[in-house]
């Protein structure tokens, strides 16, 4: 074939595969427009799961007459009009290509009115090609409804799949704007039953609980980080996180938004995992709804036709600047669980009978909750403030300290060679004695590591071991980390090793006994939520080194421990993400006795 340019309709339907996927992609642009017109409320309905229509309705400022075809033309856009303009979009929409893509693979019609004309203007395209414009009658705002997608474009069509997984993604996507704009009234009419709506209360906590459901907004900490570094761009972080309570089996309720548009980046999923490091149980992932707000000219949303995902000037900065806000925020709420019901290792008691836990979005309501943005400027969520009236009427009283910090607590006894029972400003304690010192001793490590000065004791003789071939493995490629956490090994030839040095921690272990101990673990993968190899090292020393379950401790002993266990940043779970401790509350005694 010589070479030649293809026919406009052939183009067409090629660029409009880039903007329109599936029936979602539709939705999202026709939202964005919506929101880029200023819409107080947007309805979306869907039949056949977007595949034989999709109709968004908005009450948005709408389209003159005049310029109503004009909107389908290709790189058509009220919302820019230099390069320059391009640095520092606001807007959601500024491609132009959104209706022109839509218009191309579908039979279109759109009706629009602003307020200030009395009649609308009703137009219909198919296949690109208008077949009709007049006038019509309409409330102002505009209504776009999209039949029959990729009609005219078999090889797509046959990639739609089921109607119930297109509505899924279409549900996904009015969700999420829904989190973003809590001001907007959203509706999802789903073949003509309402499936998802919110109120455009302009409260986060009510577009949470739609999305979410009311159980799991009242577990979410508020997030609110601003940063000012003077090599760096100034970001501020806002919006909500899951309590250690809360998790999930994927990633999939970690959601983002920058400058409140929707984006999907996998290192900034990543960022809030990290966050998480020891909260969280082993293969468990958080919920996270998070608005980064910086200046426009920090982040490239051009780079791609959907503009899904952006690029940042300073990746980096973003990265740490989400880490530290969600960690932040995790550790001032992490809670000691209470024995009432959600918390692992609950004793049963009153299952569900528990008042929600504080530092969550429950115990704060009334606080403004507002939408995420620069407006929520507080280090602390405000559920932690000692001066919340709600919170100081539940069950958990913060002490009047620092909120990451453990309330004072005098010990009583040990149960089962296993739990100290101790007594707290509100009421009874039980803290898992292994747990807490693997915190302490994991604690006490890291400030080692970071300091290159991990004690170690040497060996009078040095010892053989000779490793499983796995384990020889992992000690080769390990090595180094091995070295910085205290042992002194070196290679014996085959899968062999001396063992010269272990250690301080690991006491009067066996050393040959204690590195295989430490290998079946790792082998093991027992702990895959630590990020890097060096901390599942760590974590692995740290349990083999702490006191277990069956040892008698003297009073003294269990004083020093609830002493250093206070100290430790987190001290309500241990590495792996289990809890120290749990909680039985005065209030809850009181309860159980009869005396309320
Ligand atoms: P973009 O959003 O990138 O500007 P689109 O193709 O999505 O491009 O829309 C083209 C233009 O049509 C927009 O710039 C806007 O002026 C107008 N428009 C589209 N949808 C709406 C709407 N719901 N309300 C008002 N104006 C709209
Ligand atoms: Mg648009």
């Amino acid at each position: 074939m010589s070479i030649h340019v293809l026919a406009p309709d052939v183009a067409a339907k090629i660029a409009a595969g880039e903007v329109v996927e599936r029936p979602a992609s539709v939705v999202k642009e026709l939202v964005e427009n919506a929101i880029d017109a200023g819409a107080t409320a947007v309805r979306v309905e869907i039949a056949e799961g977007g595949k034989r229509l999709v109709r968004v309705m908005d009450d948005g400022g709408g389209i003159p007459a005049a310029e109503v075809p004009l909107a389908f033309a290709r790189h058509a856009t009220s919302k820019l009009s230099s390069v320059e303009d391009l640095s520092h979009v606001t807007t959601l929409g500024f491609r132009g290509e959104a209706l022109a893509s839509i218009a191309a693979v579908s039979q279109l019609t759109l009706v629009s009115r602003p307020a200030a004309q009395t009649t609308a203007t009703r137009i219909r395209l198919e296949g690109g090609q208008q077949v009709s414009l007049g006038a019509a009658g309409s409330a102002a705002g505009t209504s776009i409804s999209v039949e029959n997608l990729f009609y005219n474009v078999p090889a797509r069509l046959k990639f739609l799949k089921a109607t119930a997984t297109e509505a899924g993604h279409i549900h996904r996507i009015v969700s999420h704007y829904a989190l973003a704009y809590p001001h907007i009234r959203f509706t999802l009419q789903t073949d003509n039953r309402t499936t998802f709506h919110t109120s455009g209360s302009g409260d986060l906590f009510d577009a949470l609980a739609a999305v979410f459901s009311l159980e799991t907004a009242r577990q979410l900490i508020e997030v609110s980080n601003q940063e000012t570094p003077v090599d760096g761009p100034a970001v501020a972080v806002a919006g909500f996180t899951g309590a250690t309570s809360l998790h999930r089996g994927g990633r999939d309720q970690i959601i983002f938004f920058v400058n409140k548009r929707w984006i999907q980046d996998r290192a900034l999923n990543q960022a809030v995992v990290q966050a998480y490091h020891t909260f969280l149980p082993v293969g468990r992932f958080p919920v996270a709804v998070l608005n980064i707000e910086l200046d426009p000219t920090e982040v490239d949303v051009n780079v791609h036709p959907t503009k899904a995902e952006v690029k940042f000037q300073s990746p980096r900065f973003i990265f740490k600047a989400v880490q530290k806000a969600v960690r932040e925020a995790v550790v001032a709420a992490s809670p000691v669980p209470g024995m009432g019901g959600h918390a692992p290792g609950s004793f049963g008691l009153h299952a569900g009978d528990s008042a929600p836990w504080p530092g969550t979005l429950g115990a704060s309501r009334g606080h403004n909750f507002n939408q995420m943005g620069f407006e929520a400027q507080r280090t602390l969520p405000v559920a932690n403030r000692p001066d919340n009236p709600d919170t100081a009427a539940e069950v958990w009283q913060m002490p009047p300290t620092e909120p990451t910090k453990m309330p004072p607590m005098r010990v009583v006894g040990q149960i089962q060679q296993m739990y100290i029972v101790a007594e707290g400003p509100d009421g009874l304690y039980l803290i898992d004695q292994h747990a807490a010192h693997e915190r302490i001793l994991y604690e006490k490590l890291a400030a080692q590591r970071a300091k290159a000065d991990v004690p170690q004791q040497r060996l009078l003789e040095p010892v053989l071991v000779e490793l499983a071939p796995g384990h020889a493995a992992i000690v080769a490629a390990e090595l180094d980390i091995l070295t910085e956490v205290g042992f002194d090994i070196e290679s014996f030839g085959g899968a062999t090793y001396r063992i010269r040095g272990i250690p301080e921690m690991l006491g009067q272990a066996d050393p040959a006994q204690a590195l295989v101990d430490i290998l079946v673990e790792m082998a093991d993968g027992a702990i895959p939520l630590a990020k890097e190899t060096h901390e599942k090292i760590a974590i692995t020393v740290c349990k083999r080194a702490s006191i277990k379950g069956g040892q008698v401790l003297s009073p003294e002993e269990m004083k020093e421990l609830v002493r250093q266990l206070e100290r430790t940043t987190a001290p309500r779970t241990c590495p792996h993400g289990r809890p120290t401790m749990v909680h039985l509350s005065a209030s809850q005694l009181a309860r159980e006795f009869c005396r309320v």
